[in-house]
């Protein structure tokens, strides 16, 4: 239905391209005696390919008064007035016609490339993840056997994340002396001289907490004033995945309970919500007296493999935001406990603090 139909008419491509070679004026060539090929053509800088039948295609002619006055070879070709850039194209300077190249031995090339060079240009490039062999003339250079990107790293024996050889993986961090290591957090490049690194790891080492997904629909108010939060509600689509805010284990978790809210939250409603704690692994980052617990409440389900006396890293999934219990509409509200070492904690008391004061800078 639709505009597309209407509109097909008036969307046809242009086709002003076949203009760009301009009113060439060739007809003054005599018969008898081959003409200069500048002649009849304008002062300036012209390829062959312009010109007339004499002329080298692949040579650039400065013409004067009709007249050459000079020419010069372009080894990668001629367009627009201009040789072309070798760079652009390193097959042009492959001298023993078409079939596949190593970068490093001609012109502009890539050495770690190999180039299928057909009739001047590149066709196709591979990038060899163990080096490119250069083979004698008349046989195809050919990529290395497959093998350590070490064999590719550029400032000799050390430490390189993947990003900087040749087909390396970005995340893991190669000691070109032997070996490679995975970085969770990645690999992070250093300038040239430099060891490349794994990137800081925080799982299970950051004594913080990381903030929930969603956006703050209730902050905390602390106990005692009437009418107190004892967390903070993050408003977030059904689902929505839940972070351990920092490592910990597992030590209570409840699931399948539906949403009362409609019923008026009662008592009963109120403690009737699906939920996961965590003992933190750092105990209170804030009293190293105390335990810290963590809790997600309101969720639907559990993370993969979560259960009590499961040990998450910070970052691991734990549970999936929902709307069960006493909750006017999907959210997850974070509750932290600091109780002193040994206790149980328990929600909604006074031992709940606010729990941006362990959020992470
Ligand atoms: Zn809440």
């Amino acid at each position: 239905m639709s505009d597309d139909d209407r509109a097909r008419p008036t969307d046809e491509p242009s086709t002003g391209e076949s203009t760009t070679q301009g009113p060439l004026t060739t007809s003054t060539t005599d018969p008898n005696t081959p003409a200069d090929p500048c002649d009849g053509i304008g002062d300036g800088p012209h390829c062959g390919s312009e010109l007339g039948g004499l002329a080298d295609h692949g040579s650039l002619y400065q013409c004067g008064g009709g007249l050459t006055q000079s020419a010069t070879p372009c080894p990668a070709g001629c367009e627009a007035g201009a040789c072309k850039p070798i760079a652009q194209d390193s097959c042009p300077s492959a001298m023993s016609g078409n079939g596949l190249y190593c970068g490093g031995t001609r012109m502009g090339g890539d050495a770690m490339v190999l180039y299928n060079c057909q009739n001047g240009a590149t066709a196709g490039q591979t990038v060899c993840i163990a080096g490119c062999e250069v083979n004698p003339p008349g046989v195809a250079d050919a990529c290395n056997p497959a093998g350590d990107p070490c064999q590719g790293a550029m400032s000799g024996d050390g430490l390189y994340c993947g990003q900087s050889l040749p087909a390396g993986d970005p995340n893991d961090l190669y000691d070109c002396t032997g070996g490679k290591t995975v970085c969770p957090e990645g690999c992070q490049v250093h300038p040239p001289g430099e060891p490349d690194a794994c990137k800081a790891v925080p799982n299970g080492g950051e004594c913080c907490l990381h903030v929930p997904p969603g956006v703050v629909t209730q902050a905390f108010s602390a106990c005692g004033n009437g009418g107190s939060h004892y967390g903070i509600d993050y408003g977030v689509a059904l689902g929505t995945p839940i972070y351990a805010g920092i490592a910990g284990t597992v030590v209570g978790q409840q699931t399948g309970l539906p949403n009362c809210y409609g019923n008026g939250c009662s008592m009963q409603c109120w403690n009737a919500f699906n939920y996961v704690e965590l003992k933190s692994d750092c105990g209170d980052p804030n009293n190293p007296a105390n335990d810290l617990f963590v809790y997600y409440l309101h969720i639907d389900g559990l993370g993969p493999g979560i259960e009590n006396g499961s040990h998450v890293d910070q970052g691991q999934l734990v549970a999936h935001s929902g709307n069960s219990g006493c909750s006017s509409g999907p959210h997850i509200h974070l509750e932290t406990v600091s109780v002193p070492k040994g206790q149980n904690a328990s929600l909604n008391t006074c031992s709940s603090e606010n729990p941006a004061g362990d959020f992470c800078p």
